[in-house]
């Protein structure tokens, strides 16, 4: 792998830009490999990657029925926060996060992470409670958030009114170190890195069944033939369920539309990322200046990546009047993913009923900013059949009753 650097851009600008070679190859598959994930999203190259980094296993094909990065991991409003009420899940995020700080040095790509600080407002008194539970919870698990006041709020965000027609803003969860980061450039870097240690990534390649032989796994079908495997990772976000299906058992999932869009660019007017989930939106400013806005799932199930009208109305609503100065503004964009939501609104890493097939899924609205911290462990429990940050979101725990019950962390938030 070509390493980037200001001297390779350097080097490369005097040779009028020659010398570049491809981020990753693109195989076509081999007969068998130790492990197959499917799903070349964040989650599933993070997988990818963590288990050659960690554990030497780069025998690995990482495959997806569409691009690289097109499922949710590259249609998401990037919100980064670890700032989650229950012990589990604020292991396992805030592991995510402290990767993020490093990830382009560790991937020598630039993810473009940016902590610029994310406040959940709160709009009701019950939303004051809820948030001053979570900041006591976090200062427990070593997760730095606090509390903050109106006139913080302000004094971070200056455009937002405060005395809001339906709600006020009556202070917020603040999280300095919380941010964002380029969605596409996650996936490529982790790709890049895969690519590097031998790995195959094998896209337009759908996986169509999933061949097991006396309760366990062999392989997989697929529109490019069938690849044989000893271990095998489903990571396919809202498609859990329906790769699940292939496999022979049930998965407590379920699929729904998440949307969102982006204005026209404007001048730096906001540099904090700023979640409004009583009327219901959610706003940040990309570097190229528009506005990235995100919205409400639909109320019903379904595999179309766009998502019901009725919700841009309501999200752009929530937001005018949070932030009345973008009442002008023009939408340039819109677009939806299926999100995976489980029924605690935590995720599941976990074995399976087949021995050797491992799913890591129901991240739901708020997986984007999981990526590192789930490939690390879930590359753990494939490789040594145990993690401790799995453990508790394995998905027997719904028969079992011991949810993490996460609806107020990330029932509607990202
Ligand atoms: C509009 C929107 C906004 C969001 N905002 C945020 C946010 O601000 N912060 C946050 O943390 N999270 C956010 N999320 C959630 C986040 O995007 C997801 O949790 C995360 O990207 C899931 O990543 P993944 O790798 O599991 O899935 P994906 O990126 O969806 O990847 C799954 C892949 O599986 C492939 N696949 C499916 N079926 C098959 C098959 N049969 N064969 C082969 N391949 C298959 C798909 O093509 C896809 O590429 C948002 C999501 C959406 C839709």
């Amino acid at each position: 792998m070509k390493r980037y650097s200001a001297f390779a851009i350097a080097k490369e600008a005097i040779r009028q830009h020659t010398g570049w070679t491809r981020a990753w190859a693109s195989p076509e598959p081999k007969k068998k490999y130790d492990v197959v994930i499917v799903g070349a999203g964040g989650h599933g190259l993070a997988t990818a990657y963590y288990l050659g980094k960690n554990f030497g296993i780069t025998n690995v094909a990482v495959i997806d029925k569409g691009w690289l990065g097109g499922g949710n991991t590259g249609r998401n409003t990037t919100i980064i926060r670890s700032n989650y009420l229950q012990d589990p899940s604020a292991a396992i995020y805030e592991k995510a996060r402290s990767l993020y700080e490093t990830m382009s040095q560790d991937l020598n790509y630039n993810v473009m992470f940016s902590p610029r600080g994310v406040i959940m407002l709160a709009q009701t008194q019950h939303e004051i409670r809820g948030y001053k539970r979570t900041a006591h919870a976090n200062s427990l698990q070593g997760v730095q958030t606090e509390w903050i006041g109106p006139e913080r709020v302000k004094e971070l965000c200056p455009i937002i009114n405060l005395d809001g027609p339906r709600y006020p803003v009556l202070g917020g969860l603040w999280q300095a170190r919380g941010g964002s980061a380029r969605h596409d450039a996650v996936a490529w870097g982790y790709a890049r890195a895969c690519s590097d240690m031998g790995m195959d990534i094998i896209q337009q390649c759908e996986v169509t069944g999933v061949m097991t032989e006396g309760g366990k796994v062999k392989g997989v079908n697929t529109s490019k033939g069938d690849i044989l495997c000893d271990k095998l990772g489903m990571v396919v976000a809202g498609h859990a369920s329906v790769l699940a299906g292939m496999a022979g058992f049930k998965l407590p999932i379920e699929s729904v539309p998440l949307q969102a869009l982006v204005s026209e660019p404007i001048k730096p007017c906001m540099d904090v990322v700023i979640m409004a989930n009583t009327v219901h939106g959610y706003m940040s400013q990309s570097d190229k200046g528009e506005m990235v806005i995100g919205g409400g799932t639909d109320g019903h199930n379904n595999y179309t990546q766009r998502g019901s009208f009725h919700h841009i109305e309501e999200t752009v609503r929530a937001l005018v009047e949070t932030f009345p100065m973008i009442a002008r503004l023009k939408m340039l964009r819109q677009w939806g993913g299926i999100v995976d939501v489980t029924g605690d609104r935590s995720a599941i890493l976990s074995k399976t009923p087949v021995d050797g097939i491992f799913v890591n899924c129901g991240w739901g609205t708020g997986g984007f900013k999981a990526i590192p911290g789930s490939g690390w462990a879930m590359a753990e429990l494939m490789a040594k059949g145990y993690s401790p940050l799995t453990e508790e979101f394995n998905m027997f725990r719904f028969k079992e009753g011991k949810f993490i019950d996460e609806s107020v962390a990330a029932g509607v938030a990202h």
